[in-house]
């Protein structure tokens, strides 16, 4: 047996992260038995945590900016990368204007918190970050996405946006260290996990192993992605949470070999590896091309010889992070870029695109399918018009109609249907942030509703399953897919009218009517049983 000796699993290398100062209560410092003892109050946790999720839900990392503007330079780019690269920066320029967030599910709120053993708070730290939190949510315009179930069955949206996710852990020294994240669920729902054999690096097949599982993850949680891949680990929830932490490049600066003490380290190789691999998917920034990830992380952890745990997982268009510092100095978050008009390049969208056709959605459902049936997947469509905006719980509802032999309402006939969900709405403004959510929720819905006459065309987000593309065949119906990510722009922009028609106090779940102009999608499923993502093998 080897001498005790002991090594942190994670070895931190400088942190090279900008940081700025927030105005708080003063930290106090106390003297006991010669070691400084940082005091901070109530009110510097709860500021803390208000700030952090205001500023994740406007700002964006410089280096994610740099990422999205490096499309445009890239020969190899398809129009298409570009075409949602820029409109992503068009978003992020809407969202710095500090009122409408940059994605319309402003996520989960996530804290992780690194306590030293010489900061004193006299309280309970998730109490005060929980209601910094709770201040956020209510006094921006950010979405109350959280369930609380009241039975198996029964469900009621907490409307605070609480729980928070809140994991704090003791560390040495007078530091309080933190991260915020904002998950949004179509992120957070392509996190996968598998128990593999060691096989699978004894003979080096990981590659293999992983290719069809990266490639799967689609494009509902609207890349380009920061990918992550956790290889091993002590516990399968060790593993899970190294993942979140990689993908949110909290990992960025630990060591790039392994030692026999089993210290994480990443694998830049892997990660130059299976980069190169994405981009030669062709699935590229949602519509085809090269961009399906900006970059990817793989962190390789130590394992019981028995188990091989690896797990995969994103973040998304919405790059939601920030990490911040308590110390005797006072109180820093991670600076954000607030202006993001410097990355924006001198192009224009029709320069992006030659093909693209107008299309009247206030005409007959007949003519608006006569009109899709005659162009090719892949077309980009300009939309104007009527949308009913419809997500889970309404779609459920309408199921539940139709189950107790009730009609097809005429509006999910007479119009398309959008699958969103808005954020809060900005006084003086008509809707607060609007984007697509991910239609393969709605998948297993469609063959009913088309049956009886609904759903015939539908509107939303990345890649669906083949019931969907089956039905579309039977039925005549069309799927177009929204870019996904950009919120705040289409707020702006395209959504001109939106009026509550049907279950409002579902909130944000509730069944809308509104009126848009030139809302940009492309044909992804036609009534031919053709499906645009079909040719890159995504399988669901
Ligand atoms: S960018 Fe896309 S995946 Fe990310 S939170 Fe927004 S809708 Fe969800």
């Amino acid at each position: 047996m080897n001498k005790f000796k002991y090594e942190k699993l994670f070895q931190f290398n400088k942190d090279n992260t900008k940081y700025m100062k927030l105005k708080t209560d003063p930290i106090k410092i106390k003297k006991i038995d010669g070691k400084e003892i940082i005091i901070i109050t109530r009110n510097t946790i709860e500021k803390l945590a208000k700030e952090a999720f205001y500023n994740i839900s406007h700002y964006l990392r410089q280096d994610h900016l740099k990422q999205i503007s490096s499309i445009f330079k890239d020969k190899e780019a398809s129009n298409n990368d570009k075409y949602v690269a820029l409109t992503l920066l068009k978003n992020a320029n809407v969202a710095a204007g500090g009122v409408l967030p940059m994605c319309q599910d402003t996520g989960t709120a996530i804290v992780l918190g690194k306590k030293g053993n010489f900061v004193w708070t006299n309280f309970d730290d998730e109490e005060f970050l929980s209601k910094g939190i709770w201040k956020a949510f209510k006094e921006n315009n950010l979405r109350y996405s959280q369930l609380a179930p009241i039975s198996m069955f029964e469900e009621v949206n907490t409307k605070t946006n609480l729980p928070a996710q809140i994991d704090i852990m003791s560390t040495e020294g007078n530091e309080y260290n933190f991260l915020f994240v904002a998950k949004g669920g179509g992120s957070a729902n392509k996190t996968f996990f598998y128990q593999a054999t060691p096989s699978v690096i004894r003979t080096k097949n990981i590659i293999k192993f992983i290719d069809p599982l990266i490639k799967n993850i689609g494009t509902a949680a609207c890349p380009p992605y920061h990918l992550g891949i956790v290889i091993g680990g002590t516990s399968a929830e060790m593993n899970m949470k190294t993942l979140k932490l990689a993908t949110c490049k909290y990992l960025d600066n630990i060591p790039k070999k392994g030692n026999s003490s089993g210290r994480a380290f990443r694998d830049l190789n892997m990660e130059e590896e299976i980069f190169d691999m994405t981009k030669k998917y062709g699935i590229g920034a949602q519509f085809g091309g090269k961009y399906f990830c900006h970059d990817v992380r793989v962190i390789r952890l130590p394992r019981h010889g028995a188990s091989l745990p690896i797990s995969i997982g994103v973040s998304c268009g919405a790059d939601r992070q920030l990490k911040a510092i308590i110390n005797k100095k006072g109180v820093f978050i991670e600076k954000l870029e607030k202006d993001p008009s410097k990355y924006l390049p001198k192009i224009s969208v029709k320069e992006l695109s030659s093909e693209s056709v107008n299309i009247d959605l206030n005409q007959p459902m007949d003519k608006i399918c006569r009109i899709l049936s005659n162009l090719k997947i892949k077309t980009r469509v300009i939309l104007t018009g009527t949308l009913i905006v419809a997500r889970d719980i309404a779609h459920g509802k309408i199921k539940e109609k139709l189950d107790a032999k009730l009609k097809m309402p005429d509006y999910f006939k007479n119009h398309p249907i959008y699958y969103a969900g808005p954020a809060k709405t900005p006084k003086g403004l008509i809707t607060g942030s609007f984007g697509p959510t991910t239609a393969g929720r709605m998948d297993s819905y469609v063959d009913l509703f088309q049956k009886h006459g609904g759903s015939k065309v539908m509107l939303a987000k990345g890649n669906r399953s083949k019931q969907v593309t089956d039905a579309c065949k039977k039925y005549g119906g069309f799927y177009l897919g929204s870019i996904g990510g950009p919120g705040a722009e289409l707020a702006k922009n395209n959504i001109k009218n939106v009026e509550c028609i049907e279950y409002p106090e579902l909130g944000m779940e509730a069944i809308w009517k509104i009126h848009v102009e030139n809302f940009p999608a492309f044909i992804v499923i036609d009534d031919k049983g053709n499906d645009f993502f079909q040719s890159f093998g995504i399988s669901n």
